[in-house]
């Protein structure tokens, strides 16, 4: 008897754990892409330049201005969240502006080929996600981002650059920073964290959106996504 319960606990451990290790589908054609949004309108991809006009980008893979020094999206005049965060995005603009404050992003949405490129490169998850389950951006749930002063148009000084692997762009790290340059980052991070946003310890600028949904890892390339209309706003 104790054998039978001992095998039927290792058979659903086991279906269990490998059911846990299995990865995401890939959602890669337009056709997919439909059907994912079909089953969970959550993952649908929303333009931020439509539903926000004046939002300011700098879309630092759409240059050669990055830490692969490659171009790494061919057509990005805009860039994309999911539905859940770009809903929130939109809230946290119009409460910055109350503050004479408004946000520039650099990156959200992330094709997955695109990460698998980073992750060839750079090698180190503190910094790019494993491309084995799938970033927070290729699920259009994270947003590379700072603030910036509305009347100079001028970014606030977080203390480093955009993706600067260092320790120096730790929330923990504080040594020879000034109090402005704090001020400026806990400011950033109260501010996303008050919206739903959740930050991580390694990158200043890096927000995801915090949920307990299942969102679809995309590899849908922006020219697909530019031609598709936004239903939601
Ligand atoms: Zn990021």
């Amino acid at each position: 008897m104790k054998l039978i319960i001992c095998l039927s606990f290792c058979i659903i451990f086991f279906t269990v754990s490998s059911a846990k290790a299995e990865p995401q589908p890939i959602i890669s054609t337009l056709k997919d892409y439909k059907a994912s949004v079909k089953l969970n309108d959550k993952n649908e991809m929303i333009n931020l330049k439509q539903i926000i006009p004046d939002i300011i980008f700098d879309l630092k893979y759409s240059t050669t201005n990055n830490f692969t020094k490659r171009k790494l999206y061919k057509s990005a005049t805009t860039t994309y969240l999911g539905k859940d965060a770009a809903a929130a995005l939109l809230l946290i603009h119009e409460y910055l502006k109350n503050m004479g404050l408004g946000f520039k992003i650099f990156d959200a949405y992330r094709p997955y080929s695109v990460t698998k490129l980073m992750w060839a490169i750079i090698h180190d998850k503190r910094y790019v996600a494993n491309p084995v389950n799938g970033s927070g951006h290729n699920k259009g749930i994270a947003v590379d981002i700072t603030l910036v002063n509305l009347t100079t148009a001028k970014e606030l000084n977080m203390g480093t650059a955009f993706d600067n692997f260092t320790d120096t762009a730790h929330h923990s790290f504080t040594k020879n920073l000034s109090p402005e340059i704090i001020a400026n980052r806990v400011l950033l991070k109260s501010t996303m964290e008050k919206f739903g946003f959740k930050s991580l310890e390694t990158e200043w600028w890096h927000y995801s959106w915090k949920s307990n949904e299942i969102y679809d890892v995309m590899d849908i390339n922006f020219k697909i996504l530019n031609k598709r209309i936004n239903y939601y706003f």
